[in-house]
């Protein structure tokens, strides 16, 4: 899989996010809350993208009441946190190292309902998401407490307060014509 690294604000993944998941969290009575600051990251848009998606569909299908909160925060050291929360069934100590095993699923949720069935997944979702996680240098960590909820956790390079050039800095050295100030 090719990476293609790019600077992009992280509003327009977690917009892109929600417009995919707001119909079926609406549908299940849930809430679905996106959360960012104004930030911009270094990443590959697309596989970020597949990761949120991937987790928010989880932290949907594996919650029955209350919601999901996608939070990006900027840490001191650079980066920025990114952590998907949910009100869910949560995963128990047992299984919670082997969710981002190829083909594991943990076979009784409880009272979810929507976890059964022909909807039944394959358990791929999760690790999928650590492959793309670490094909961008990161790793996804998990949090959760049985009954209660989990969160999915990690981080991204932030792209520090700055001035950013649209075209390459040498090739306008004294025009600021094209030339962006990202206030953060
Ligand atoms: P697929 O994603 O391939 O459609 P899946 O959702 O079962 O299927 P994964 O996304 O890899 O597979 O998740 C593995 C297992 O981890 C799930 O079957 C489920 O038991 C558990 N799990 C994943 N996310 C959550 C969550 N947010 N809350 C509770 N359990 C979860
Ligand atoms: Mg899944």
């Amino acid at each position: 899989m090719q990476i293609e690294i790019t600077e992009f604000p992280l509003d327009q993944v977690l917009q892109e996010v929600s417009r995919n998941f707001r119909m079926i969290a609406e549908q299940h009575g849930l809430r679905l809350i996106m959360r960012a600051t104004d930030v911009w990251v270094r990443s590959d848009r697309t596989m970020l993208a597949r990761i949120l998606n991937n987790l928010v569909s989880n932290a949907l299908r594996y919650t029955s009441k209350g919601g999901v909160l996608v939070v990006a925060r900027r840490r001191c050291d650079g980066t920025v946190r990114l952590d998907v929360w949910d009100t869910g069934s949560g995963i128990a100590p047992e299984h919670q190292a082997r969710v981002f095993d190829e083909f594991y699923r943990v076979e009784c949720h409880g009272t979810n309902e929507r976890d059964t069935g022909a909807r039944r997944g394959l358990g791929l979702g999760l690790a999928t998401v650590q492959r793309l996680a670490e094909l961008l240098d990161t790793q996804v960590v998990l949090k959760s407490h049985p009954g209660r909820g989990s969160v999915f956790s990690f981080h991204l390079p932030e792209i520090p307060a700055q001035v950013v050039f649209d075209t390459p800095a040498e090739e306008t050295p004294m025009d600021v014509t094209g030339m962006r100030v990202l206030v953060i």
